[in-house]
Protein backbone atom coordinates (compact mmCIF):
# COMPACT_ATOMS: atom_id res chain seq x y z
CA UNK A 1 0.00 0.00 0.00
CA UNK A 2 1.52 3.21 -1.00
CA UNK A 3 -0.75 5.53 0.69
CA UNK A 4 1.26 8.71 1.87
CA UNK A 5 3.67 8.49 -0.49
CA UNK A 6 4.50 10.53 -2.74
CA UNK A 7 5.71 8.81 -6.51
CA UNK A 8 7.39 11.28 -9.50
CA UNK A 9 7.93 9.32 -12.76
CA UNK A 10 9.29 11.02 -15.64
CA UNK A 11 8.38 10.76 -18.95
CA UNK A 12 4.86 9.58 -18.06
CA UNK A 13 2.52 11.16 -20.56
CA UNK A 14 2.43 7.82 -22.66
CA UNK A 15 4.08 4.33 -23.12
CA UNK A 16 5.68 2.55 -20.04
CA UNK A 17 5.56 5.63 -17.93
CA UNK A 18 1.77 5.85 -17.83
CA UNK A 19 1.65 2.50 -17.37
CA UNK A 20 3.74 2.39 -14.46
CA UNK A 21 1.88 5.43 -13.14
CA UNK A 22 -1.49 3.88 -12.99
CA UNK A 23 -0.01 0.78 -11.39
CA UNK A 24 1.51 3.08 -8.19
CA UNK A 25 -1.92 5.11 -8.08
CA UNK A 26 -3.87 2.50 -7.91
CA UNK A 27 -1.68 1.34 -4.60
CA UNK A 28 -2.83 4.29 -3.34
CA UNK A 29 0.21 6.69 -4.39
CA UNK A 30 0.23 10.42 -4.72
CA UNK A 31 1.32 10.78 -8.58
CA UNK A 32 3.91 13.65 -9.99
CA UNK A 33 3.59 13.15 -14.21
CA UNK A 34 6.33 14.96 -16.57
CA UNK A 35 6.32 14.47 -19.86
CA UNK A 36 5.90 15.57 -23.29
CA UNK A 37 2.61 15.69 -25.39
CA UNK A 38 -0.96 14.73 -24.52
CA UNK A 39 -0.33 15.32 -20.67
CA UNK A 40 -4.45 16.39 -19.90
CA UNK A 41 -4.93 13.02 -20.94
CA UNK A 42 -3.04 11.45 -18.61
CA UNK A 43 -3.68 13.50 -15.70
CA UNK A 44 -7.20 13.04 -16.11
CA UNK A 45 -6.54 9.20 -16.09
CA UNK A 46 -4.86 9.54 -13.52
CA UNK A 47 -6.93 11.60 -11.02
CA UNK A 48 -9.96 8.87 -12.14
CA UNK A 49 -7.53 6.50 -9.79
CA UNK A 50 -8.12 8.57 -6.97
CA UNK A 51 -5.36 11.26 -6.35
CA UNK A 52 -5.19 14.13 -8.42
CA UNK A 53 -1.67 14.49 -9.98
CA UNK A 54 1.09 16.86 -9.47
CA UNK A 55 2.50 17.82 -13.32
CA UNK A 56 5.56 19.05 -14.48
CA UNK A 57 6.74 19.82 -17.93
CA UNK A 58 10.56 20.32 -17.66
CA UNK A 59 12.43 19.18 -20.82
CA UNK A 60 14.68 16.76 -18.93
CA UNK A 61 17.73 17.75 -21.65
CA UNK A 62 17.77 20.76 -19.14
CA UNK A 63 19.50 20.87 -16.14
CA UNK A 64 17.59 23.79 -14.37
CA UNK A 65 14.01 22.80 -15.44
CA UNK A 66 14.84 19.33 -13.77
CA UNK A 67 15.84 21.58 -10.43
CA UNK A 68 12.43 23.04 -10.92
CA UNK A 69 10.74 19.96 -11.43
CA UNK A 70 12.23 18.92 -8.09
CA UNK A 71 11.78 21.96 -6.17
CA UNK A 72 7.72 21.98 -7.39
CA UNK A 73 8.02 18.43 -6.26
CA UNK A 74 9.38 19.89 -2.63
CA UNK A 75 7.24 22.26 -2.32
CA UNK A 76 3.77 21.00 -3.21
CA UNK A 77 4.04 17.46 -2.15
CA UNK A 78 6.79 17.68 0.17
CA UNK A 79 9.41 15.71 -1.68
CA UNK A 80 9.65 12.52 -3.57
CA UNK A 81 9.77 9.11 -1.93
CA UNK A 82 9.26 7.01 -5.20
CA UNK A 83 11.35 8.01 -8.03
CA UNK A 84 10.85 6.22 -10.80
CA UNK A 85 13.16 7.68 -14.21
CA UNK A 86 11.68 6.52 -16.88
CA UNK A 87 11.95 9.17 -19.91
CA UNK A 88 13.65 7.94 -22.53
CA UNK A 89 14.15 8.60 -26.40
CA UNK A 90 15.70 6.42 -29.11
CA UNK A 91 17.62 6.41 -32.08
CA UNK A 92 18.85 4.33 -34.76
CA UNK A 93 21.94 5.05 -37.12
CA UNK A 94 25.41 3.80 -37.29
CA UNK A 95 28.15 4.91 -35.40
CA UNK A 96 29.73 6.99 -38.74
CA UNK A 97 26.65 8.46 -39.11
CA UNK A 98 24.96 9.28 -36.08
CA UNK A 99 23.65 13.13 -35.67
CA UNK A 100 25.55 14.59 -32.76
CA UNK A 101 22.94 16.51 -31.55
CA UNK A 102 21.27 13.14 -31.21
CA UNK A 103 23.99 11.28 -29.56
CA UNK A 104 23.95 14.51 -26.86
CA UNK A 105 19.64 14.27 -26.10
CA UNK A 106 19.84 10.70 -25.68
CA UNK A 107 22.99 10.77 -23.44
CA UNK A 108 20.99 14.07 -21.58
CA UNK A 109 18.18 12.49 -20.98
CA UNK A 110 18.63 8.86 -21.01
CA UNK A 111 21.33 8.78 -18.46
CA UNK A 112 22.60 12.04 -16.87
CA UNK A 113 18.49 13.42 -15.80
CA UNK A 114 18.72 10.34 -14.02
CA UNK A 115 22.00 11.30 -11.96
CA UNK A 116 20.40 14.81 -11.75
CA UNK A 117 16.41 13.86 -10.36
CA UNK A 118 18.40 11.38 -7.58
CA UNK A 119 20.58 13.85 -6.49
CA UNK A 120 18.05 16.27 -5.88
CA UNK A 121 15.58 13.55 -4.44
CA UNK A 122 18.02 12.53 -2.20
CA UNK A 123 18.46 14.39 0.95
CA UNK A 124 14.61 14.33 1.52
CA UNK A 125 14.33 10.54 1.05
CA UNK A 126 17.48 10.27 3.89
CA UNK A 127 15.79 12.69 5.77
CA UNK A 128 12.68 9.95 5.93
CA UNK A 129 14.76 7.15 6.03
CA UNK A 130 12.43 5.49 2.94
CA UNK A 131 12.65 6.15 -0.52
CA UNK A 132 12.91 3.89 -3.86
CA UNK A 133 14.44 5.18 -7.12
CA UNK A 134 13.82 2.72 -9.90
CA UNK A 135 15.60 3.47 -13.15
CA UNK A 136 14.13 1.94 -16.29
CA UNK A 137 17.01 1.46 -18.34
CA UNK A 138 16.68 -1.67 -20.81
CA UNK A 139 17.93 -5.06 -22.16
CA UNK A 140 20.25 -2.33 -23.89
CA UNK A 141 21.20 -1.79 -20.32
CA UNK A 142 22.61 -5.45 -20.38
CA UNK A 143 23.48 -6.46 -24.33
CA UNK A 144 23.95 -4.67 -27.22
CA UNK A 145 21.86 -4.25 -30.80
CA UNK A 146 23.45 -2.33 -33.41
CA UNK A 147 22.82 1.39 -34.70
CA UNK A 148 21.91 2.33 -31.03
CA UNK A 149 25.22 3.05 -30.05
CA UNK A 150 24.38 6.17 -27.71
CA UNK A 151 20.96 4.22 -26.09
CA UNK A 152 22.97 1.08 -25.38
CA UNK A 153 25.98 3.65 -23.68
CA UNK A 154 23.19 5.70 -21.58
CA UNK A 155 21.16 2.34 -20.63
CA UNK A 156 24.64 0.82 -19.79
CA UNK A 157 25.45 3.64 -17.93
CA UNK A 158 22.02 4.06 -15.95
CA UNK A 159 22.47 0.33 -14.86
CA UNK A 160 26.15 1.33 -13.37
CA UNK A 161 25.35 4.43 -12.13
CA UNK A 162 22.32 2.89 -10.35
CA UNK A 163 24.99 -0.17 -8.61
CA UNK A 164 26.96 2.50 -7.14
CA UNK A 165 24.01 4.79 -5.75
CA UNK A 166 22.77 1.54 -4.19
CA UNK A 167 26.46 1.26 -2.44
CA UNK A 168 25.99 4.65 -1.10
CA UNK A 169 22.62 3.80 -0.06
CA UNK A 170 22.75 0.16 1.48
CA UNK A 171 22.79 1.14 5.34
CA UNK A 172 19.45 3.06 4.33
CA UNK A 173 15.92 2.39 4.12
CA UNK A 174 16.59 3.74 0.33
CA UNK A 175 17.27 1.36 -2.40
CA UNK A 176 17.81 2.28 -5.72
CA UNK A 177 17.87 -0.92 -8.66
CA UNK A 178 17.42 -0.63 -12.63
CA UNK A 179 14.32 -2.23 -14.73
CA UNK A 180 15.50 -3.80 -18.24
CA UNK A 181 12.59 -3.99 -20.32
CA UNK A 182 12.61 -5.82 -23.83
CA UNK A 183 10.39 -5.00 -26.28
CA UNK A 184 7.12 -3.13 -25.34
CA UNK A 185 4.72 -1.68 -28.17
CA UNK A 186 4.95 2.20 -27.06
CA UNK A 187 5.16 4.79 -29.77
CA UNK A 188 9.24 4.22 -29.05
CA UNK A 189 9.05 1.13 -30.37
CA UNK A 190 6.29 1.83 -33.20
CA UNK A 191 8.83 4.18 -34.56
CA UNK A 192 11.16 1.69 -35.49
CA UNK A 193 8.40 -0.91 -36.92
CA UNK A 194 7.16 2.49 -38.74
CA UNK A 195 11.10 2.85 -40.30
CA UNK A 196 11.20 -1.46 -41.02
CA UNK A 197 7.61 -0.80 -43.31
CA UNK A 198 8.98 2.39 -44.76
CA UNK A 199 12.59 0.15 -45.74
CA UNK A 200 9.94 -2.48 -47.53
CA UNK A 201 9.43 -4.93 -44.54
CA UNK A 202 5.56 -6.03 -45.22
CA UNK A 203 3.09 -4.16 -42.31
CA UNK A 204 1.92 -7.42 -41.24
CA UNK A 205 5.18 -8.80 -40.47
CA UNK A 206 6.75 -5.69 -39.10
CA UNK A 207 5.52 -6.23 -35.73
CA UNK A 208 6.36 -10.20 -35.76
CA UNK A 209 9.92 -9.83 -37.53
CA UNK A 210 11.05 -7.42 -34.85
CA UNK A 211 9.77 -9.36 -31.79
CA UNK A 212 11.66 -12.35 -33.83
CA UNK A 213 14.89 -11.02 -34.28
CA UNK A 214 15.21 -10.70 -30.29
CA UNK A 215 12.19 -11.58 -28.14
CA UNK A 216 11.97 -15.89 -27.52
CA UNK A 217 8.25 -15.49 -25.99
CA UNK A 218 7.36 -13.64 -29.36
CA UNK A 219 5.12 -11.28 -27.26
CA UNK A 220 5.40 -7.61 -25.89
CA UNK A 221 5.82 -6.74 -22.70
CA UNK A 222 3.39 -4.74 -21.55
CA UNK A 223 3.86 -1.18 -19.37
CA UNK A 224 0.94 -2.61 -16.66
CA UNK A 225 3.22 -5.63 -15.92
CA UNK A 226 6.34 -3.22 -15.74
CA UNK A 227 4.25 -1.57 -13.33
CA UNK A 228 3.75 -4.34 -11.10
CA UNK A 229 7.50 -4.93 -11.29
CA UNK A 230 8.14 -1.49 -10.00
CA UNK A 231 5.08 -1.86 -7.19
CA UNK A 232 6.85 -4.85 -5.44
CA UNK A 233 10.21 -2.92 -5.82
CA UNK A 234 8.36 -0.19 -3.55
CA UNK A 235 7.43 -2.89 -1.05
CA UNK A 236 9.12 -3.74 1.98
CA UNK A 237 9.74 -6.99 0.81
CA UNK A 238 11.99 -5.80 -1.88
CA UNK A 239 14.40 -3.68 1.22
CA UNK A 240 17.13 -6.58 0.62
CA UNK A 241 16.81 -6.06 -3.86
CA UNK A 242 19.89 -3.21 -4.06
CA UNK A 243 21.18 -2.36 -7.19
CA UNK A 244 19.75 -5.17 -9.48
CA UNK A 245 18.95 -4.56 -12.89
CA UNK A 246 15.89 -6.56 -13.26
CA UNK A 247 15.20 -7.89 -16.83
CA UNK A 248 11.42 -7.86 -17.98
CA UNK A 249 12.36 -9.37 -21.53
CA UNK A 250 10.38 -12.49 -22.51
CA UNK A 251 13.62 -13.80 -22.46
CA UNK A 252 15.87 -11.78 -24.22
CA UNK A 253 18.96 -11.76 -22.38
CA UNK A 254 19.10 -15.74 -21.84
CA UNK A 255 20.04 -15.90 -25.09
P1 LIG B 1 7.47 6.72 -25.09
O1 LIG B 1 8.02 7.42 -26.26
O2 LIG B 1 6.09 6.14 -25.13
O3 LIG B 1 7.53 7.63 -23.79
C1 LIG B 1 8.64 8.42 -23.49
C2 LIG B 1 8.23 9.46 -22.48
O4 LIG B 1 9.35 10.31 -22.24
C3 LIG B 1 7.09 10.37 -22.97
O5 LIG B 1 6.26 10.69 -21.89
C4 LIG B 1 7.85 11.59 -23.46
O6 LIG B 1 7.07 12.78 -23.44
C5 LIG B 1 8.96 11.66 -22.45
N1 LIG B 1 10.11 12.45 -22.90
C6 LIG B 1 10.81 12.34 -24.05
N2 LIG B 1 11.76 13.29 -24.11
C7 LIG B 1 11.65 14.02 -22.96
C8 LIG B 1 12.34 15.14 -22.43
N3 LIG B 1 13.34 15.74 -23.10
N4 LIG B 1 11.95 15.62 -21.24
C9 LIG B 1 10.92 15.06 -20.56
N5 LIG B 1 10.24 13.99 -21.01
C10 LIG B 1 10.60 13.49 -22.20
O7 LIG B 1 8.56 5.58 -24.76
P2 LIG B 1 8.50 4.25 -23.89
O8 LIG B 1 8.69 3.13 -24.81
O9 LIG B 1 7.37 4.27 -22.95
O10 LIG B 1 9.86 4.42 -23.10
C11 LIG B 1 9.94 4.70 -21.73
C12 LIG B 1 11.30 4.24 -21.21
O11 LIG B 1 11.40 2.83 -21.34
C13 LIG B 1 12.48 4.83 -21.97
O12 LIG B 1 13.52 5.12 -21.07
C14 LIG B 1 12.88 3.70 -22.89
O13 LIG B 1 14.23 3.78 -23.24
C15 LIG B 1 12.58 2.51 -22.02
N6 LIG B 1 12.40 1.25 -22.75
C16 LIG B 1 11.44 1.09 -23.69
C17 LIG B 1 11.30 -0.12 -24.33
C18 LIG B 1 10.25 -0.39 -25.35
O14 LIG B 1 10.29 -1.46 -25.99
N7 LIG B 1 9.30 0.48 -25.56
C19 LIG B 1 12.17 -1.17 -24.02
C20 LIG B 1 13.14 -0.97 -23.06
C21 LIG B 1 13.25 0.24 -22.43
Amino acid sequence: NLNGKTALVTGSTSGIGLGIARVLAKAGAQLILNGFGDSESAREEIAQLGKKPGYHDADLRDVLQIEAMMRYAESQFGGVDILVNNAGIQYVAPVDAFPVEKWNDIIAINLSSVFHTSRLALPAMREKNWGRIINIASVHGLVASKEKSAYVAAKHGVVGFTKSLALETARTGITANTICPGWVLTPLVQQQIDKRIAEGVPPEQARDLLLAEKQPSGEFVTPEQLGELALFLCSDSAVNVRGAAWNMDGGWVAQ
